[in-house]
């Protein structure tokens, strides 16, 4: 059963959009910064210019250490927007439960449903993993 209406994921994919944007501005400041004119033309071309490849991916090859956080953040939402596509966006990949519009609203790329994110950052927090 599809957990959110047409109108909801609507304003997800606007808000995905948005953080995706911002997220690029950021690399490109980096970037600028950096005075890597290739990697700035790399930015400038459209995303279908760099072939199969996901944008993320392109930049993750550069190993810039410093987007890191970026990169994550652009994976996370293609991740989103794949399961957009696959009609389970707004779906747990844990429990199968609604992450509900309220907590997709603060984090569209949530995967797990609340529990299921508190109970996995508790075990991997003492694994000494990062989070999400
Ligand atoms: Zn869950």
């Amino acid at each position: 059963m599809a957990a959110l209406t047409q109108s909801q994921i609507d304003q997800l994919t606007k808000k995905l959009n948005e953080n995706n944007q911002a997220l690029l501005r950021e690399v490109r400041n980096e970037l600028e910064n950096s005075g890597d004119q290739h990697r700035i033309d790399l930015l400038n071309n459209e995303p279908g210019d760099i072939g199969d490849e996901s944008m993320a991916n392109a930049l993750a090859d550069f190993n810039v250490a410093r987007l890191d956080r970026q990169i994550q953040g652009m994976r996370d939402i293609e991740a989103a927007f794949q399961r957009i596509k696959d009609g389970v966006f707004g779906v747990c990949i844990e429990c199968g439960d609604d992450v509900g519009f309220a907590r997709l609203q603060a984090y569209p790329t949530a995967k797990r449903c609340i529990v299921c994110q508190e109970k996995r950052e508790r075990e991997y927090v003492q694994e000494g993993h990062p989070k999400m």
